[in-house]
């Protein structure tokens, strides 16, 4: 069956054809600045690359355009042969504990989220009800990133807010990255040759956004992002954990908005706020290796918050089999694996450094023979995850 995934964002369309069970990539590409004057579509093939630049007015047409890519004779040469299409969704609440085939029940529900993921869920709904329109008799299923972490028992998910709190906004910690955190927790177990229900992970997922999961056997029992994606590990542009009184002390002496505090902790805050200079890991690991102090300190922070995390996870979980390192920080940055996991022969982790240092873009067990926690190198893969799911679910 030939699975459609879509990942839209505000301005953008994110999608790969898959024929699955087999999981091959038969297409993909990405539709760029939606909306503005100049937009762009980048297509690839088994047969080469082809990138349209031309207006592109809305999400429609957008994906009009891919279809009408996909279905040219290569890979597809009628659109009848998509056999269903995976919608990426990021806020899913308390509603969906697993992917879903799309009613009307299940919109109403990702629409009912908006007000807890305003960025993200309009743009994955406008996605839906797009394709929907698009391929009208082909069965549409919601992969959520929330999803993953409905497992959290209560005292893991609850904030120290008054209880009401909770029970009239719904405000708790959901977690995002569900389909990441899952997708490496099924590899890990694959890796160290143990059923997943019998596996105790820390699954560091390191891109421009990062999260971490205390998987134990097999489900998410805690996670460092909130509410919201900005709570937890450091990242590109965003802070992280923060006193909150931070925010009423900027406002009350500085007179800072709503919107100012979170332009500041969203867009220059994270590696970016703190390095002064970038939110590019690579270019701060290149500076940071010259010597440059500012990266050297933001670098510092960021692998720190990782290391206290992963001890805390460890209390959690009591014991721990793996501690998987994914996504672009993750799987390519030898330095910030070495960094973070130094001296924690005390949680059983020892890495070799060589094999530390050869990990790029395979799965890989970094760890010396003895060390009674493994270390592994996973590379993520959303949207075959999303694929498998929608396969599962359309069959
Ligand atoms: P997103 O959250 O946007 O999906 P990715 O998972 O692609 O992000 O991760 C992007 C981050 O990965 C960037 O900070 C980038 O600098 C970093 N990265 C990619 N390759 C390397 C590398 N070789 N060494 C260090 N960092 C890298």
């Amino acid at each position: 069956m030939k699975i459609l995934v879509l990942n839209c964002g505000s301005s953008s369309i994110k999608y790969q054809l898959f024929d699955m069970p087999a999981g091959d990539v038969l297409a993909k590409g990405l539709v760029q600045r939606i909306g503005e004057p100049e937009g762009k579509l980048d297509h690839q093939t088994s047969a080469g690359k082809k990138t349209l630049n031309q207006r592109i007015a809305d999400h429609a047409e957008g994906l009009k355009l891919v279809i009408d890519l996909l279905s040219s004779g290569d890979p597809l040469k009628d659109v009848n042969e998509i056999g269903a299409v995976g919608h990426r969704v990021v806020h899913g609440g308390e509603a969906f504990t697993d992917t879903v085939v799309i009613d009307d029940a299940v919109l109403a529900a990702i629409e009912e989220h908006i007000a807890l993921a305003p960025l993200h869920n309009p743009p994955n709904l406008l996605g839906i009800q797009v394709a929907q329109q698009i391929l009208p008799k082909v069965p549409q299923v919601a992969v959520f990133d929330t999803a993953f972490h409905q497992t959290m028992p209560q005292h893991a998910y609850l904030y120290g807010l008054p209880y009401s709190y909770y029970q009239d906004e719904r405000i708790r910690r959901y977690g995002f990255h569900g389909t990441s955190h899952k997708y490496v927790a099924g590899r890990a177990a694959a890796l160290l040759g143990k059923p997943l229900e019998e596996c105790n992970l820390i699954t560091c997922h390191l891109g421009n956004g990062s999260s971490i999961a205390a998987v134990q056997n097999g489900k998410s029992v805690d996670t460092t992002m909130g509410l919201t994606p900005l709570e937890g590990l450091v990242m590109g542009t965003r802070c992280g954990d923060i006193d909150p009184a931070i925010l009423f002390h900027l406002a009350r002496a500085k007179g800072m908005s709503i919107d100012q505090l979170d332009t500041l902790c969203n867009k220059k805050s994270g590696m970016l706020g703190l390095s002064t200079i970038s939110n590019d890991m690579r270019e701060l690991e290149d500076l940071e290796a010259q010597g440059q102090p500012d990266a050297t300190r933001a670098l510092e922070v960021y692998c720190y918050r990782i290391r206290k995390y992963i001890g805390a996870y460890t209390a959690a979980l009591g014991r721990v089999d793996a501690v998987v390192f994914t996504a672009g920080v993750g799987e390519n940055s030898d330095y910030v694996r070495k960094t973070v996991c130094k001296d924690l022969s005390v949680l059983g982790i020892a890495i070799d450094l060589d094999k530390n240092g050869n990990a790029r873009g395979k799965e890989i067990d970094i760890s010396q023979p003895q060390a009674t926690t493994r270390v592994l190198v996973i590379p993520t893969n959303e949207e075959k995850a999303i694929a498998a799911d929608t396969f599962r679910l359309a069959q």
